[in-house]
């Protein structure tokens, strides 16, 4: 846990939250401010700054969020239609919340390249 980090605070139930999955290694909420019909953070419980503070203690949780990903795309019914899993790192990537999480995108066309 890290003090002031807001997404530490929501896996801590410290902030609310709308819960679509959790684990012993992750939480899944919908983002707050959603860019598509379907819009989910994966937040890892661990505090990661970026994807760049990653090791190799982490590939396990990392494959963990892609998969957690897919299946809730599929339970959710936009996997076959299509989707797309976003990490922002640092500044020029758009990342904002310094607690490393996944976008999980869906339910309309994804244009490409993105902004
Ligand atoms: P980033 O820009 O770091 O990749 O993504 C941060 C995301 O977290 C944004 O899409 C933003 O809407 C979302 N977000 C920021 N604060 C909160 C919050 O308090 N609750 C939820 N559910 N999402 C948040
Ligand atoms: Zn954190």
């Amino acid at each position: 846990m890290s003090n002031n980090c807001i997404f530490c605070k929501i896996v801590a139930g410290e902030i609310p939250a709308r819960l679509v999955y959790q684990d012993q290694h992750l939480v899944v909420i919908e983002d707050i401010n959603p860019q598509a019909p379907y819009h989910y953070l994966l937040v890892p419980r661990k505090h990661i700054r970026t994807t760049l503070d990653l090791t190799t203690a982490d590939n396990e949780l990392i494959g963990h969020v892609f998969q957690i990903a897919g299946k809730i795309a599929h339970d959710m019914g936009f996997a076959e239609d299509g989707f797309r899993i976003v990490n922002n790192c640092n500044d020029a990537g758009g990342q904002t919340v310094w607690h490393i999480h996944f976008h999980l995108l869906g339910g309309r066309d994804l244009t490409w390249p993105p902004g």
